[in-house]
């Protein structure tokens, strides 16, 4: 590897970027939690604070990678900050 630098896939798009680019979610109780100090434990999804990325993600993109469906009305705060 020549980069030390953590790389992550987005669940929206699927393309690859640089951790600090990404928002990273985690499953919980109600819901999807936006892991701000990406510390929470247990698997991960990262996304774009992109609208499409969310969007897709939303469709599919999270359920897909927590291997669970996910409620979009159960979604603790975007990555817009709202
Ligand atoms: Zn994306």
């Amino acid at each position: 590897m020549s980069t030390s630098r953590p790389i992550r896939t987005c669940v929206g798009c699927r393309r690859t970027d640089e951790r600090s680019a990404l928002r990273r979610y985690v499953r919980a109780d109600r819901g999807l939690v936006l892991d701000e100090a990406c510390r929470a434990p247990g698997r991960g999804a990262w996304v774009h604070p992109d609208r499409e990325c969310w969007t897709r993600a939303l469709r599919g993109g999270f359920a897909r990678s927590f291997r669970a469906p996910v409620n979009p009305d159960a979604v603790d705060r975007t990555p817009f900050g709202r």
